[in-house]
């Protein structure tokens, strides 16, 4: 069990060390997915045989003294939003059940260059709709900490693989916050990079203005060293940025070690206090006096624009989303169903395709955004959306002339129980009242881990000004090791032994509904 609850790094110095193998490496990560992934459907489909092949080369490469990337090895588990060559990618939707893409991702070419062997693709809400991964066609997947609860959403799978000691590393994407607000409840690290700063080329699209890849880890220099890897421009994806964002693993060790002084780190008026429960309130707490008993200056900021951004994304979002899904026809990619009765014509081969492929909430979505960007009410409503987002860019503009950078509770609520909050979408939304605002303004944000409540991880959230994801990195390095210092160790230290604990029961109500029609 221990080589697999080691972080990314102390893998990569094992391999490095010649201590251990990469196909060991590999091999002990593909036995404990067999062992626990039963109970967690973390994954959706496991290839055993690409992750064990990556690694034999890995190990021949080392052996023959070829130069190697540092993560060289490791394994890693992918969101399956992300197109995979050779690989299924189902986005967790029937639509594209059995579906597998004739190209990589980009990220997915730069982790293929790198020799990261590639375990699986990971469980999500249904094309990263959701925050509980309960909207997954293929069944919820259960949080590692507590298994009658949700980790998270959308990419539930990818946090719960890293905290079951699935897989050291995993890639998701974040829309609204589906990386990090799943980080936040499973005690994971996740990171969304400044909007351009990673390819989204290959990344299925939900909102393409909002959306980024990024790392999911259990440390945060593992992130920062993944987010280089992944990051850069790509002439595939016009909105991706002209240079790379250098020295963010740097500035994750330096951050780790260093003092704070001279950082001004802001805490937001707005994100806190209603909503927000008292144990991830006390949890932030204490970690804003760690940061100030290390030399941070606390300053207190106000972004008044920051009340309105759920209502703003969930107009800005389901439009683009709505947009974006009217490729899944039935002619292009994945299922195609016919009509129950005659005629067979393309727009009833299309509806039925539809009528079938999709779940509820991505019907609802496309249903919200197809109304807001309807003639008569565009300006109204997606008019509007775009006007309090540009208020709240200048909400950011004026809070980071006063802070460097930002913190915040990630996630209002610890993980909640499946099945709880599936019949009611606002309650779901109201998850991501603390990540939608870096979306909508693009910049780069952190969830680490912070402590428990009620025996459930807490995060807190960095968020820096656009292109500054180094300054991220470094504050949300320095949070961890005074915490680690704290606790005398990493938080996933005290996670239940899952090899013993009982199969979780809420869950299978929970994947009836997800699937059914409501
Ligand atoms: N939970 C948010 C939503 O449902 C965020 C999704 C995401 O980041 N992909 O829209």
């Amino acid at each position: 069990m221990s080589i697999i609850t080691l972080s990314a790094v102390q893998m990569a110095d094992k391999l490095a060390a010649g201590e251990i193998t990469s196909r060991e490496l590999v091999q002990a990560h593909l036995d404990r997915i067999a062992e626990v992934d039963p109970k967690v459907n973390a994954f959706l489909h496991v290839n055993a045989e690409e992750a064990l092949s990556v690694a034999d080369e890995v190990d021949a490469d080392r052996k023959a003294g070829k130069p190697l990337h540092r993560l060289a090895g490791v394994p890693i588990a992918v969101k399956d939003l992300i197109v995979t060559k050779g690989q299924p990618t189902t986005a967790g939707s029937k639509m594209l059940e059995g579906w597998v893409s004739p190209y990589d991702a980009t990220v997915i070419e730069k982790i293929r260059a790198a020799k990261l062997p590639i375990l699986g693709k990971t469980n999500l809400d249904e094309f990263a709709m959701g925050s509980s991964t309960e909207h997954s066609a293929y069944g919820p997947t259960r949080n590692p900490w507590d298994l009658d609860r949700i980790p998270g959403g959308s990419g539930g799978g990818s946090a719960a693989a890293v905290a079951a000691f699935e897989a050291p590393l995993a890639l998701g994407t974040d829309t609204g916050g589906s990386i990090r607000q799943p980080g936040a409840v499973t005690g994971t690290v996740g990171a969304k990079p400044t909007y351009g700063g990673v390819s989204r080329y290959g990344a299925i699209a939900m909102a393409s203005s909002l959306d980024q890849i990024g790392p999911v880890t259990r440390t945060v220099e593992d992130a920062a060293l993944l987010q280089e890897l992944i990051g850069g421009h790509d002439p595939k994806d016009s909105t991706s940025l002209p240079e790379a964002l250098e020295g963010l693993a740097e500035a994750a060790r330096t951050g780790g070690g260093g003092s704070l002084a001279g950082l001004r780190v802001g805490i937001v008026a707005e994100l806190q206090g209603e909503g927000y429960q008292d144990g991830v309130e006390e949890r932030f707490k204490e970690a804003v006096e760690l940061l100030r008993g290390a030399g941070a200056e606390i300053v207190e900021v106000s972004c008044p624009n920051f009340v309105h951004a759920l209502s703003a994304y969930y107009l800005i979002m389901p439009s683009e989303a709505s947009s974006n899904l009217a490729k899944f026809d039935g002619v292009r990619y994945g299922q195609r169903r016919l009509p129950e009765n005659p005629p067979v014509t393309i727009e009833r081969v299309m509806s039925a395709t539809r009528a079938h492929g999709f779940g509820p909430e991505v019907k609802r979505r496309i249903i919200l955004g197809t109304y807001a960007l309807s003639a008569g009410y565009y300006d109204a409503y997606y008019g509007s959306a775009q006007k309090v987002r540009t208020l709240i860019q200048r909400d950011f503009a004026a809070a980071f002339e006063k802070a460097d950078v930002l913190v915040s509770p990630t996630a209002p609520t610890v993980a909640f129980e499946l099945g709880s909050k599936l019949d009611d979408p606002l309650a779901m939304y109201l998850n991501d009242v603390a990540t939608i605002p870096a979306n909508m303004a693009g910049v780069p944000g952190i969830s680490v881990p912070a402590g428990l409540s009620e025996g459930l991880p807490v995060g807190v959230q960095f968020l820096a000004p656009a292109t500054e994801d180094a300054r991220m990195y470094r504050a949300g390095a320095a949070l961890e090791k005074l915490l680690e210092e704290k606790w005398g160790g990493p938080l996933l230290g005290k996670i239940q032994d899952l090899t013993a604990a009982p199969a979780g029961s809420a869950a299978d109500a929970a994947s009836n509904d997800a699937a059914g029609e409501h």
